[in-house]
């Protein structure tokens, strides 16, 4: 009948609008299909041999960095829940919903000041610090398909925007004036090291009112660790630089150059010189060294990652230090000891200084990596290769160089304790070895 056809028509027409009907299948050769895959993939390639192309390239790598839209995204999904979990993992201690709240409500500028308020080193350490152990790992929502809130990310966004403001830090308008301060505000105190212990107490101290507070940095630059061994593309130097800021606008002072056993400066000259109080903010200067690398040199492939990172920072921060130094020449392959956050950050800054190939070798499991997961992702992603249950013997060298290193093999025996197996020895080729067992105090005085 007509309206059957009518129908007929009606549904031929809206079936070809969209998708449009094909009347035959699309065939598509494997080789062509290749080459289309290949020009359209965004992500890296998996069956790649060789590490990412990332020589001198130090943009930001951190998943947590959030755009506005991301940000504003994030912050409403938070529950601003009343036992809030967050606050309780914060070492910090940070009003974490309620940050988030004020960012929910654009009011970046309220976010920043509470974060900054109770961490003067808000940026760094919504930049750095490993949130999944903190308070991204007690969000309510981490059992959630969106997974917890990127409290790093709201973090970072928030305190980059106040960055942006320009506003400088004021003292507190409920303290006394400055001659009617009590006598003892005025006491002559001095810390020792710029690093974020002595630029947080600081800054405590000057809130607090005290107005005559000298850091004395045996470096010519500030942020210890922040500036000299966390790399550009997870924490620029920009960064350390606005927090100091910050705290100076308090009138704090920095004297570079200058420290504990410097020039003959101890704890007894500084009385003399009438300071009435000291904190030692020196951190653990010393690379913690294991005796089979004694005697070798960084100019024959062996460095440890108080030797590399700093040497790899100063050539890759703007504003650090007005050295210019290169980059260390780091060629072929390169094998990182170590399995904590530092040699993570070792093996993904040998990458952007030239490295081929890089291994992380470490003596325990991947169920004991001490780093945290962020660190170790990162490092995956940019396909440097792991290799656990190895502990290090004897490194080769020939030539005056560094050409392959020795390990024996590892297990964990029943009782839970680690034992090396000497008859299984394992032989790697490698042209770069950097070892990073961590650090310890040594002596500061000789290390000044
Ligand atoms: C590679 C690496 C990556 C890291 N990544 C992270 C991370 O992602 N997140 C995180 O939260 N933490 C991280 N950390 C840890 C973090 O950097 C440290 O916990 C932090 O820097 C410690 O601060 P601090 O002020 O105690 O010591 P430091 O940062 O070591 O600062 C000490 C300062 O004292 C100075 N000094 C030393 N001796 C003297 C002297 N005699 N006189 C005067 N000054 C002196 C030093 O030059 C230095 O500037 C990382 C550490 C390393 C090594
Ligand atoms: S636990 Fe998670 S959801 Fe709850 S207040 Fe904290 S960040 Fe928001």
């Amino acid at each position: 009948s007509l309206a059957v056809i009518n129908e007929d028509f009606y549904f031929y027409n809206l079936l070809g609008l969209n998708p449009r009907m094909q009347t035959h299948a699309t065939l598509c050769s494997s080789t062509v299909k290749k080459q289309d895959k290949k020009h359209w993939k965004r992500n890296a390639d998996k069956s790649s041999s060789n590490c990412e192309m990332l020589e001198n390239n130090f943009d930001d790598i951190k998943h947590t960095t959030l755009s506005e839209r991301g940000a504003l995204r994030e912050a409403m999904r938070c529950l601003k829940c009343a036992d809030a979990p967050c606050q309780k993992s914060c070492p910090t201690n940070l009003d974490i919903k309620s940050f988030i709240t004020s960012i929910a409500n654009k009011n970046y500028y309220g976010a920043a000041k509470m974060i900054l308020s109770d961490n003067p080193l808000g940026l760094t350490c919504g930049m750095v610090c490993p949130t999944s152990d903190l308070c991204v790992g007690g969000c309510n929502l981490f059992a959630t398909e969106e997974g917890p809130i990127n409290i790093g990310g709201l973090q970072q966004f928030a305190t980059e925007v106040f960055k942006a403001m320009n506003i400088p830090q004021i003292r507190s308008p409920s303290l006394p004036p400055q001659a009617e301060i009590p006598e003892a505000y005025h006491a002559k105190i001095a810390l020792f090291g710029a690093g974020p212990a002595s630029i947080s107490c600081a800054s405590f101290l000057a809130r607090l009112g005290y107005s005559d507070i000298t850091i004395f940095e045996k470096q010519e630059y500030i942020g210890g660790l922040s500036t000299s061994e966390i790399p550009q593309f997870r924490l620029p130097y920009d960064v350390v630089n606005f927090e100091a800021e910050l705290m100076k606008d308090l009138g704090v002072k920095i004297v570079c150059s200058k420290g504990l056993g410097i020039e003959g400066m101890t704890i007894n000259t500084l009385k003399e010189d009438g300071y009435k109080a000291v904190f030692i903010g020196i951190g653990l200067p010393e690379p913690n060294k294991d005796g089979i690398f004694q005697g070798l040199r960084m100019d024959q492939g062996f460095y440890t990652s108080k030797d590399f990172l700093p040497l790899v920072a100063m050539a890759s921060k703007p504003g650090m230090c007005a050295c210019h130094s290169p980059l260390p020449l780091i060629q072929g392959t390169v094998i990182v000891l170590g399995a904590g956050d530092t040699a993570f950050d070792c093996a993904t800054s040998a990458l952007r200084c030239g490295a081929r190939r890089v291994f992380v070798a470490f003596r325990k499991g991947f169920t004991n990596i001490r780093a945290v997961p962020e660190e170790m992702e990162l490092a995956k992603e940019e396909k440097c290769e792991f290799l656990p249950f190895l502990s290090p013997r004897k490194v080769v060298v020939k030539g005056g160089r560094i050409i392959a290193m020795e390990f024996v093999r590892t297990e964990q025996a029943e009782a839970g304790h680690w034992i090396e197996d000497e008859d299984q020895i394992v032989r790697l080729k490698t042209d770069v070895v950097i070892s990073a067992f961590g650090s310890v105090l040594g002596d500061p005085k000789g290390n000044a």
